[in-house]
């Protein structure tokens, strides 16, 4: 399988994995309609694409706060309307994929999610693009492999997204395999994006690693943002704050300019 296997994939007026370049931001969780809205007019207005927020949340404790579910998810798409950004959201079940994807355009499949197969089976029937993210212990080929499933049962437009893997390291949340991304894309032909805050957990390594991601070719960024990262519901410690999102845009910046001059020669390549 090649790069041009599949055709880009169309959300709202982009083409991820064509020339477009997308960020996807916003909260880690949707907490109030206050936070949700203030945060989609702050990335809105610092050039993001997307916005991202979790209503349904796979969280490792029982006791954390678990999102607001259904009424998180109408507060979301409220708040993409109201900005004009499309939203995606993560989908845990196969019993919440006809209601997520009424609400959203880009239906999330979790690190932990990453070998539902009921799930993926579910997914592939929606009509709805799919980001999925790669499971914490898996291997590229596993995850190419429940991209397949997707694929294979009826949905084409499957995004990758590189969030990190476990390994010895302690000092990051997760190990950022970088290269994976320039792997999967030649491996799947899929648009592969990168999640720079759950593969390292410190807010203060979320913009260098996202520059080096969009260095390396990847096909997006998403990443998390808070009004008060300090006082989130869940995961503060890797959220940027409104300021620290805006120097995030003005540091991919300069690398972004330079991918979509590559990106524009290399399809120009392919096309001619
Ligand atoms: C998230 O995006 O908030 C999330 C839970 O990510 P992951 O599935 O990569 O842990
Ligand atoms: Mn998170």
């Amino acid at each position: 399988m090649t790069r041009e296997t599949y055709a880009p994939i169309r959300v709202g007026r982009y083409e991820i994995g064509g020339t477009d370049f997308v960020v996807m931001a916003g909260p880690c969780a949707v907490e109030t309609e206050r936070q949700v809205m203030r945060t989609a007019a702050a990335v809105a207005r610092a050039g993001a694409n997307i916005l991202r927020g979790g209503a349904f949340k796979p969280r490792t404790s029982p006791y954390a706060f678990q999102g607001l579910g259904l009424d998180g998810l109408k507060l979301l798409a409220r708040a993409g309307s109201e900005f004009g950004l499309p939203v995606i959201t993560e989908v845990m079940s196969d019993a919440q994929v006809d209601v997520v994807a009424e609400y959203a355009d880009i239906l999330q499949i979790g690190s932990r999610s990453m070998e539902n197969f009921a799930l993926l089976y579910a997914v592939a029937r929606s009509n709805r693009p799919i980001l999925l993210k790669r499971g914490m212990t898996a291997t590229v080929e596993e995850m190419a492999a429940s991209a397949r499933f997707v694929i294979e049962n009826g949905n084409p437009n499957v995004i990758l997204c590189e969030r990190g893997i476990r390994t010895f390291g302690t000092a990051t949340r997760n190990t950022c395999d970088i290269v994976a991304i320039p792997l999967l894309q030649k491996m799947t032909g899929l648009p592969v994006i990168l999640d720079p805050s759950h593969a390292t957990g410190v807010r203060d390594l979320i913009t260098p690693l996202a520059r080096a991601g969009v260095a390396i070719g990847a096909d997006g960024l998403i990443v998390e943002v808070h009004p008060d990262p300090q006082a989130a519901w869940s995961d503060g410690e890797q959220s940027l704050s409104f300021t620290d999102f805006e120097e995030f845009m003005r540091e991919i910046e300069p690398i972004r300019e330079i991918w979509r001059d590559q990106r524009v020669g290399a399809m120009a390549a392919c096309a001619s």
